[in-house]
Protein backbone atom coordinates (compact mmCIF):
# COMPACT_ATOMS: atom_id res chain seq x y z
CA UNK A 1 0.00 0.00 0.00
CA UNK A 2 2.92 2.35 1.17
CA UNK A 3 4.58 1.89 -1.86
CA UNK A 4 1.20 2.29 -4.30
CA UNK A 5 1.04 6.06 -2.65
CA UNK A 6 4.69 6.63 -3.39
CA UNK A 7 4.55 5.25 -6.91
CA UNK A 8 1.34 7.23 -7.15
CA UNK A 9 3.28 10.49 -6.30
CA UNK A 10 5.81 9.33 -8.44
CA UNK A 11 3.70 9.63 -11.22
CA UNK A 12 1.59 12.13 -10.89
CA UNK A 13 4.44 14.81 -9.62
CA UNK A 14 7.37 13.90 -12.03
CA UNK A 15 6.23 11.64 -15.03
CA UNK A 16 3.06 13.52 -15.91
CA UNK A 17 3.43 17.09 -14.24
CA UNK A 18 0.47 19.40 -14.60
CA UNK A 19 -0.25 20.59 -17.85
CA UNK A 20 -2.06 24.14 -18.85
CA UNK A 21 -2.86 26.32 -21.42
CA UNK A 22 -1.22 29.74 -22.23
CA UNK A 23 -4.16 31.41 -24.08
CA UNK A 24 -3.78 34.59 -25.76
CA UNK A 25 -5.80 36.36 -28.50
CA UNK A 26 -4.80 33.68 -31.99
CA UNK A 27 -2.03 32.06 -29.83
CA UNK A 28 -2.80 28.67 -27.81
CA UNK A 29 0.16 27.06 -26.03
CA UNK A 30 0.29 23.79 -23.97
CA UNK A 31 2.95 23.61 -21.47
CA UNK A 32 4.06 20.89 -18.57
CA UNK A 33 6.88 20.94 -16.61
CA UNK A 34 8.26 18.65 -14.41
CA UNK A 35 11.37 17.20 -13.41
CA UNK A 36 11.56 14.58 -15.63
CA UNK A 37 9.71 15.97 -18.91
CA UNK A 38 9.06 19.22 -19.77
CA UNK A 39 7.17 20.12 -23.39
CA UNK A 40 5.98 23.32 -24.67
CA UNK A 41 3.26 22.98 -27.48
CA UNK A 42 1.88 25.64 -30.49
CA UNK A 43 -1.70 23.93 -30.50
CA UNK A 44 -4.65 24.66 -32.79
CA UNK A 45 -7.93 23.91 -32.12
CA UNK A 46 -9.82 22.15 -35.31
CA UNK A 47 -13.31 20.87 -35.70
CA UNK A 48 -14.22 16.85 -35.46
CA UNK A 49 -15.72 17.59 -38.63
CA UNK A 50 -13.04 18.53 -40.39
CA UNK A 51 -11.23 15.10 -39.77
CA UNK A 52 -14.57 13.32 -40.42
CA UNK A 53 -14.52 14.93 -43.62
CA UNK A 54 -11.72 13.66 -44.56
CA UNK A 55 -11.68 9.84 -43.78
CA UNK A 56 -14.92 9.90 -45.66
CA UNK A 57 -13.67 11.18 -48.96
CA UNK A 58 -10.84 9.36 -48.57
CA UNK A 59 -12.86 5.45 -47.88
CA UNK A 60 -14.39 6.60 -51.00
CA UNK A 61 -11.57 7.16 -53.07
CA UNK A 62 -9.59 3.97 -51.56
CA UNK A 63 -11.65 1.85 -49.79
CA UNK A 64 -11.30 0.51 -45.84
CA UNK A 65 -8.31 -1.56 -45.65
CA UNK A 66 -6.24 1.59 -47.58
CA UNK A 67 -7.68 3.92 -45.38
CA UNK A 68 -6.61 1.83 -42.73
CA UNK A 69 -3.69 1.59 -43.26
CA UNK A 70 -2.89 5.18 -44.06
CA UNK A 71 -4.25 6.06 -40.96
CA UNK A 72 -2.18 3.73 -39.06
CA UNK A 73 0.97 5.40 -40.28
CA UNK A 74 -0.04 8.58 -39.57
CA UNK A 75 -0.96 8.00 -35.90
CA UNK A 76 2.36 6.11 -35.83
CA UNK A 77 4.16 9.44 -37.19
CA UNK A 78 1.70 11.37 -34.92
CA UNK A 79 2.59 9.65 -31.69
CA UNK A 80 6.32 9.82 -32.28
CA UNK A 81 6.33 13.42 -33.06
CA UNK A 82 4.42 14.01 -29.71
CA UNK A 83 7.13 11.60 -27.81
CA UNK A 84 9.92 13.82 -28.93
CA UNK A 85 8.14 17.36 -27.79
CA UNK A 86 7.52 15.48 -24.91
CA UNK A 87 11.45 15.30 -24.16
CA UNK A 88 10.78 12.52 -22.25
CA UNK A 89 14.41 10.80 -21.38
CA UNK A 90 13.74 8.86 -18.50
CA UNK A 91 13.36 5.20 -18.33
CA UNK A 92 10.22 4.71 -16.52
CA UNK A 93 11.00 1.58 -13.95
CA UNK A 94 8.49 -1.20 -14.85
CA UNK A 95 6.40 -1.79 -11.82
CA UNK A 96 5.71 2.10 -12.32
CA UNK A 97 4.61 1.55 -16.05
CA UNK A 98 1.24 0.56 -15.78
CA UNK A 99 0.25 3.82 -13.80
CA UNK A 100 2.05 5.52 -16.16
CA UNK A 101 0.07 3.95 -19.30
CA UNK A 102 -3.31 4.82 -17.26
CA UNK A 103 -2.68 8.36 -16.23
CA UNK A 104 -1.70 9.06 -20.05
CA UNK A 105 -5.01 7.64 -20.97
CA UNK A 106 -6.51 9.98 -18.61
CA UNK A 107 -5.20 13.03 -20.50
CA UNK A 108 -5.89 11.63 -23.91
CA UNK A 109 -9.70 12.05 -22.82
CA UNK A 110 -9.39 15.77 -23.14
CA UNK A 111 -8.82 14.70 -26.38
CA UNK A 112 -12.16 12.78 -26.93
CA UNK A 113 -10.80 9.34 -26.21
CA UNK A 114 -13.12 8.49 -23.54
CA UNK A 115 -11.26 5.96 -21.55
CA UNK A 116 -13.15 3.52 -19.67
CA UNK A 117 -10.50 0.43 -19.33
CA UNK A 118 -6.84 -0.27 -20.22
CA UNK A 119 -6.10 -4.26 -19.26
CA UNK A 120 -2.40 -4.96 -18.73
CA UNK A 121 -1.16 -8.95 -19.99
CA UNK A 122 2.11 -10.51 -20.15
CA UNK A 123 2.88 -8.96 -23.59
CA UNK A 124 0.29 -6.74 -24.40
CA UNK A 125 -2.36 -4.23 -23.34
CA UNK A 126 -6.10 -4.35 -23.96
CA UNK A 127 -7.53 -0.60 -24.58
CA UNK A 128 -11.12 -0.46 -24.64
CA UNK A 129 -13.11 3.15 -24.98
CA UNK A 130 -16.47 4.23 -26.20
CA UNK A 131 -17.54 7.66 -28.04
CA UNK A 132 -14.18 8.17 -29.47
CA UNK A 133 -14.04 11.61 -32.04
CA UNK A 134 -13.71 10.92 -35.37
CA UNK A 135 -13.68 7.08 -35.70
CA UNK A 136 -16.92 7.46 -33.88
CA UNK A 137 -18.65 8.63 -37.27
CA UNK A 138 -16.22 7.06 -39.70
CA UNK A 139 -15.00 3.59 -38.31
CA UNK A 140 -11.53 4.21 -38.84
CA UNK A 141 -9.56 3.19 -35.46
CA UNK A 142 -6.25 2.48 -36.77
CA UNK A 143 -5.58 6.39 -36.27
CA UNK A 144 -5.65 6.02 -32.59
CA UNK A 145 -4.10 2.83 -32.30
CA UNK A 146 -1.13 4.10 -34.23
CA UNK A 147 -1.13 7.05 -31.92
CA UNK A 148 -1.30 4.88 -28.63
CA UNK A 149 1.50 2.24 -30.62
CA UNK A 150 3.98 4.86 -30.81
CA UNK A 151 3.65 6.44 -27.33
CA UNK A 152 3.47 3.66 -25.40
CA UNK A 153 6.60 1.75 -27.82
CA UNK A 154 8.27 5.30 -26.63
CA UNK A 155 7.60 4.95 -22.97
CA UNK A 156 8.23 1.75 -22.61
CA UNK A 157 11.30 1.56 -25.32
CA UNK A 158 9.79 -1.42 -27.02
CA UNK A 159 9.31 -2.35 -30.34
CA UNK A 160 5.35 -2.88 -30.26
CA UNK A 161 2.54 -3.11 -33.10
CA UNK A 162 -1.29 -2.10 -32.66
CA UNK A 163 -3.86 -4.30 -34.15
CA UNK A 164 -7.62 -2.90 -33.58
CA UNK A 165 -10.23 -5.24 -32.93
CA UNK A 166 -13.25 -3.49 -32.59
CA UNK A 167 -14.26 0.14 -33.29
CA UNK A 168 -17.41 2.16 -31.70
CA UNK A 169 -18.89 2.93 -35.02
CA UNK A 170 -20.21 -0.40 -35.46
CA UNK A 171 -20.07 -2.28 -31.82
CA UNK A 172 -20.66 -1.00 -28.56
CA UNK A 173 -16.97 0.11 -27.59
CA UNK A 174 -13.17 1.07 -29.45
CA UNK A 175 -10.75 -1.98 -28.65
CA UNK A 176 -7.18 -1.74 -29.29
CA UNK A 177 -4.72 -4.25 -28.62
CA UNK A 178 -1.14 -3.06 -28.18
CA UNK A 179 1.39 -6.15 -28.64
CA UNK A 180 5.03 -5.80 -26.99
CA UNK A 181 8.04 -7.67 -28.62
CA UNK A 182 10.59 -8.53 -26.60
CA UNK A 183 13.23 -6.12 -28.55
CA UNK A 184 14.49 -2.99 -27.18
CA UNK A 185 13.57 0.09 -29.49
CA UNK A 186 15.87 1.53 -31.68
CA UNK A 187 16.23 5.26 -30.42
CA UNK A 188 17.04 6.82 -33.61
CA UNK A 189 16.04 10.26 -34.76
CA UNK A 190 12.98 10.88 -36.16
CA UNK A 191 12.00 12.70 -39.27
CA UNK A 192 8.92 13.82 -37.60
CA UNK A 193 10.92 15.72 -34.41
CA UNK A 194 9.92 19.65 -34.34
CA UNK A 195 12.42 21.76 -36.26
CA UNK A 196 15.41 24.00 -35.52
CA UNK A 197 12.83 26.93 -35.89
CA UNK A 198 9.83 25.44 -33.83
CA UNK A 199 10.26 27.27 -30.43
CA UNK A 200 11.62 30.76 -32.07
CA UNK A 201 8.71 30.93 -34.37
CA UNK A 202 5.54 29.61 -32.08
CA UNK A 203 5.95 31.76 -28.54
CA UNK A 204 6.67 35.35 -29.80
CA UNK A 205 7.80 37.16 -26.99
CA UNK A 206 5.83 40.93 -27.85
CA UNK A 207 2.52 40.18 -29.15
CA UNK A 208 0.43 43.34 -29.63
CA UNK A 209 -2.53 42.82 -28.32
CA UNK A 210 -5.02 42.92 -31.55
CA UNK A 211 -8.73 43.69 -29.63
CA UNK A 212 -11.04 42.36 -32.23
CA UNK A 213 -10.10 38.90 -31.46
CA UNK A 214 -11.01 36.80 -28.93
CA UNK A 215 -9.18 34.38 -26.69
CA UNK A 216 -10.86 30.50 -25.65
CA UNK A 217 -10.72 31.63 -22.58
CA UNK A 218 -13.20 35.01 -23.11
CA UNK A 219 -15.16 32.57 -25.22
CA UNK A 220 -16.04 30.36 -22.58
CA UNK A 221 -16.95 33.37 -20.25
CA UNK A 222 -19.16 34.31 -22.76
CA UNK A 223 -20.53 30.98 -23.17
CA UNK A 224 -19.98 30.34 -26.89
CA UNK A 225 -17.52 28.06 -25.81
CA UNK A 226 -19.06 24.93 -23.93
CA UNK A 227 -17.69 21.93 -22.36
CA UNK A 228 -19.60 18.79 -21.31
CA UNK A 229 -18.13 15.83 -19.80
CA UNK A 230 -15.81 14.68 -22.91
CA UNK A 231 -16.44 17.17 -25.24
CA UNK A 232 -16.06 20.89 -25.64
CA UNK A 233 -18.08 22.33 -28.31
CA UNK A 234 -17.85 25.72 -30.07
CA UNK A 235 -20.63 27.29 -31.92
CA UNK A 236 -22.33 23.90 -32.20
CA UNK A 237 -19.56 22.00 -33.29
CA UNK A 238 -17.23 19.37 -31.40
CA UNK A 239 -13.30 20.99 -31.80
CA UNK A 240 -10.43 19.44 -30.26
CA UNK A 241 -6.66 20.83 -30.01
CA UNK A 242 -3.87 19.61 -31.78
CA UNK A 243 -0.51 20.15 -31.90
CA UNK A 244 0.57 22.24 -35.22
CA UNK A 245 2.92 19.92 -36.78
CA UNK A 246 0.60 17.07 -36.25
CA UNK A 247 -1.54 19.26 -39.19
CA UNK A 248 1.42 19.36 -41.32
CA UNK A 249 2.18 15.13 -40.72
CA UNK A 250 -1.86 15.17 -42.39
CA UNK A 251 -0.44 17.16 -45.73
CA UNK A 252 2.86 14.77 -45.61
CA UNK A 253 1.28 11.35 -45.91
CA UNK A 254 -1.88 12.33 -47.88
CA UNK A 255 1.09 13.98 -50.84
CA UNK A 256 3.05 10.87 -50.48
CA UNK A 257 0.22 8.65 -51.13
CA UNK A 258 -0.38 10.60 -54.21
CA UNK A 259 -4.35 11.93 -52.56
CA UNK A 260 -3.68 15.77 -52.39
CA UNK A 261 -6.34 16.01 -54.60
CA UNK A 262 -8.42 14.44 -51.52
CA UNK A 263 -6.89 16.11 -49.08
CA UNK A 264 -7.65 19.59 -50.59
CA UNK A 265 -11.52 18.58 -51.55
CA UNK A 266 -12.22 17.40 -48.20
CA UNK A 267 -10.59 20.79 -46.62
CA UNK A 268 -12.79 22.70 -48.87
CA UNK A 269 -15.75 21.13 -48.59
CA UNK A 270 -15.44 20.89 -44.76
CA UNK A 271 -15.09 24.82 -44.38
CA UNK A 272 -17.95 25.67 -46.86
CA UNK A 273 -20.25 23.17 -44.44
CA UNK A 274 -18.97 24.70 -41.12
CA UNK A 275 -19.38 28.33 -42.31
CA UNK A 276 -22.91 27.31 -43.68
CA UNK A 277 -23.90 25.64 -40.68
CA UNK A 278 -22.90 28.38 -37.99
CA UNK A 279 -25.75 30.95 -36.68
CA UNK A 280 -23.99 34.39 -37.28
CA UNK A 281 -26.75 36.75 -36.57
CA UNK A 282 -27.91 39.63 -38.95
CA UNK A 283 -25.15 42.57 -38.29
CA UNK A 284 -22.20 40.16 -38.60
CA UNK A 285 -20.31 39.89 -41.72
CA UNK A 286 -18.95 36.84 -42.78
CA UNK A 287 -15.81 37.66 -43.30
CA UNK A 288 -15.12 39.30 -39.90
CA UNK A 289 -16.80 36.24 -38.67
CA UNK A 290 -13.51 33.45 -40.47
CA UNK A 291 -11.21 36.35 -39.19
CA UNK A 292 -12.48 36.26 -35.78
CA UNK A 293 -13.12 32.16 -35.55
CA UNK A 294 -9.69 31.36 -37.01
CA UNK A 295 -7.76 33.63 -34.71
CA UNK A 296 -9.79 32.11 -31.58
CA UNK A 297 -8.91 28.66 -32.14
CA UNK A 298 -4.76 29.59 -32.65
CA UNK A 299 -4.02 30.26 -36.00
CA UNK A 300 -2.70 33.49 -35.39
CA UNK A 301 -4.41 37.02 -35.36
CA UNK A 302 -6.03 36.91 -39.45
CA UNK A 303 -6.73 39.99 -41.21
CA UNK A 304 -8.22 39.19 -44.29
CA UNK A 305 -8.60 41.46 -47.78
CA UNK A 306 -10.77 40.51 -50.75
CA UNK A 307 -11.76 42.49 -54.10
CA UNK A 308 -13.96 40.70 -56.81
CA UNK A 309 -10.97 39.08 -57.81
CA UNK A 310 -8.71 38.00 -54.93
CA UNK A 311 -8.85 37.26 -51.50
CA UNK A 312 -5.39 37.88 -49.70
CA UNK A 313 -5.39 36.43 -46.11
CA UNK A 314 -2.62 37.80 -43.53
CA UNK A 315 -1.86 35.46 -40.51
CA UNK A 316 0.24 37.43 -37.38
CA UNK A 317 1.71 35.18 -34.95
CA UNK A 318 0.54 32.06 -37.18
CA UNK A 319 1.58 28.64 -35.81
CA UNK A 320 4.79 27.24 -37.68
CA UNK A 321 6.26 23.94 -38.39
CA UNK A 322 8.70 22.40 -40.61
CA UNK A 323 5.09 21.38 -42.91
CA UNK A 324 3.80 24.54 -45.42
CA UNK A 325 -0.08 25.09 -43.82
CA UNK A 326 -1.87 23.66 -46.58
CA UNK A 327 -3.68 21.87 -44.45
CA UNK A 328 -4.86 25.56 -42.65
CA UNK A 329 -4.97 27.31 -46.16
CA UNK A 330 -7.57 24.79 -47.97
CA UNK A 331 -9.78 25.23 -44.88
CA UNK A 332 -9.48 28.52 -45.04
CA UNK A 333 -10.30 28.00 -48.91
CA UNK A 334 -13.43 26.73 -47.95
CA UNK A 335 -14.56 29.27 -45.69
CA UNK A 336 -13.67 31.94 -48.23
CA UNK A 337 -15.85 30.05 -51.32
CA UNK A 338 -18.97 30.37 -48.90
CA UNK A 339 -18.46 33.95 -47.65
CA UNK A 340 -17.84 35.36 -51.19
CA UNK A 341 -20.56 32.83 -53.11
CA UNK A 342 -17.18 32.23 -55.61
CA UNK A 343 -14.75 29.61 -55.96
CA UNK A 344 -11.44 30.63 -54.30
CA UNK A 345 -8.21 28.86 -55.84
CA UNK A 346 -4.67 29.07 -53.79
CA UNK A 347 -2.24 30.91 -55.52
CA UNK A 348 0.52 31.07 -53.26
CA UNK A 349 1.32 30.70 -49.49
CA UNK A 350 4.32 33.33 -48.57
CA UNK A 351 6.26 33.13 -45.19
CA UNK A 352 8.11 36.31 -43.43
CA UNK A 353 10.03 35.32 -40.66
CA UNK A 354 10.10 38.67 -39.12
CA UNK A 355 6.79 38.57 -37.48
CA UNK A 356 6.06 34.85 -37.94
CA UNK A 357 3.15 36.02 -40.55
CA UNK A 358 2.02 33.52 -42.98
CA UNK A 359 0.28 35.21 -46.27
CA UNK A 360 -1.95 33.01 -48.27
CA UNK A 361 -3.16 34.12 -51.53
CA UNK A 362 -5.94 33.06 -53.62
CA UNK A 363 -7.89 34.10 -56.95
CA UNK A 364 -11.45 34.29 -57.12
CA UNK A 365 -13.86 33.35 -59.84
CA UNK A 366 -17.21 32.07 -60.73
CA UNK A 367 -18.47 29.21 -59.74
ZN1 LIG B 1 -13.66 3.60 -32.75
Amino acid sequence: MVLDSISELFVKNLLLPKTYIIDKPGIVISESTGHFSRSKKRMLYCFEDTFVEMQKLTLEKIGFERTNKLYYNIGIAMGERLACLSNNKVRIPRQLLKQVIVKLFGIFSAYGVNRSEVIFQSDKIIIRGSETLICRKTGIGSFYAGITAALIGSLMKKEVYASKTKCCFNDSYCEIIIHIRSQSRKEEHSEFAPCQHYYQYNFPKHIKYVRHVHSIKELIEFKQLTFSKQKQVFMNHTIFPLEVGLFGIFYYYYEKESLLDVFEAALVKSGRNLLKSFYLGKDVSKMDAIEKIFSTLGNGVLFISCSSERAIVTCLYSPYSRYKPFFFAHLLQGFLDEATNRECVLRRIEFEPESTCYRFKYRLRAR
